[in-house]
């Protein structure tokens, strides 16, 4: 199962990163595009640790491979597309109600700031 998952996780997301980091290479050292190969292995290790840790504490609660394949397909369509991964969507602003880009910690018509708190055991990858 843990393979699966990580197929699922390690899929097209580690594909675009690195054609990202291969074109970023093209005006950077080659030890700025080692530093962030690095990051980005050490972040992906920790993930999948994390990943690991909360699977084992579900199986011994009695979830199956076959409830965690099926929400992983409920959570990967709830942006439209099946396609292993989540694609950031827009949101609404707390305080104008106007529509802000994904990524953005503040409202780009009142400044409002959007930042959520965050908390858990994701935090810092
Ligand atoms: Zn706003």
């Amino acid at each position: 199962m843990f393979d699966f998952l990580m197929g699922y996780v390690m899929g097209e997301r580690t594909a675009a990163r690195a054609a990202t980091m291969a074109r970023a290479a093209a005006g950077a050292s080659a030890g700025a595009v080692a530093g962030e190969f690095h990051d980005v292995n050490e972040r992906v290790d920790r993930l999948i640790l994390v990943v690991d840790a909360m699977w084992s504490l579900l199986k011994e609660s009695g979830w199956t491979d076959e409830q965690l394949k099926a929400r992983i397909l409920e959570i990967d369509s709830e942006d439209g597309v099946v396609d292993g991964r989540l694609t950031p969507q827009r949101h609404r602003c707390t305080k104008c109600d106007s529509m802000v880009e994904p990524g953005r910690s503040t409202c780009t018509y009142c400044g409002a700031d959007l930042a959520a708190p965050q908390s858990g055991p994701t935090d810092g990858i």
